[in-house]
């Protein structure tokens, strides 16, 4: 059985993340969403509760994916899947860099990891959590960026944020 990790911080699930996942679900007969505690991210919006709560409501439609957190490294995380692969989108030459290191890490930490990259759709090249989070926060339309499920969690969020 292939497995495939999509690893993220999901913080909060966008489309972009979701257009990745369903291709990824297409390919692998099981999907895990890792939804990780990044520790250079240090100022999340939401908690990792929250996060995995809003990535299983909007992959729900979807028999073959499930979703875990963890806040350890993933490159030991991956080691509970035999041959697991880890999926993770790419949008644009700076996330290029960015993930090429990654890899370069995770390999050193578990050689028999691989990782496998797919092109970031081109309606969603711009999008990213950080972008949702800012246009929450003004109180910005929010259809076509996330997944409608997730709108009024975000909304709700971004009042308290706008409230403090
Ligand atoms: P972000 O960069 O939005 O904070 P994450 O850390 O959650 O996202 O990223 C998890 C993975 O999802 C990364 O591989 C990232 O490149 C990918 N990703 C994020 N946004 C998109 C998008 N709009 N299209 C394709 N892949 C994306």
């Amino acid at each position: 059985m292939s497995v495939a990790i999509c690893p993220g911080s999901y913080d909060p699930i966008t489309l972009g993340h979701l257009n990745i996942i369903r291709r990824t679900a297409k390919i692998f007969d099981e999907v895990v969403v890792a939804v990780l505690h990044n520790a250079n991210k240090t100022n999340p919006m939401f908690t990792d509760e929250e996060k995995v709560d809003m990535v299983r409501r909007a992959v729900s439609r979807y028999p073959n994916v499930t979703v875990e957190s963890s806040d350890g490294l993933l490159a030991e995380y991956a080691k509970r899947w035999e041959g697991a692969v880890i999926v993770k989108g790419l949008r644009a030459a700076s996330d290029f860099e960015y993930e090429f290191q990654m890899n370069l890490i995770n390999k050193k930490l578990n050689p028999a990891l691989e990782t496998m990259f797919l092109t970031a759709s081109e309606k969603y090249t711009f999008l990213s959590s950080s972008v949702v989070r800012e246009m929450a926060i003004y109180g910005a339309d929010l259809s076509g960026l996330v997944p409608n499920e997730i709108i009024d969690d975000i909304q709700k969020k971004a009042k308290l944020w706008r409230a403090t």
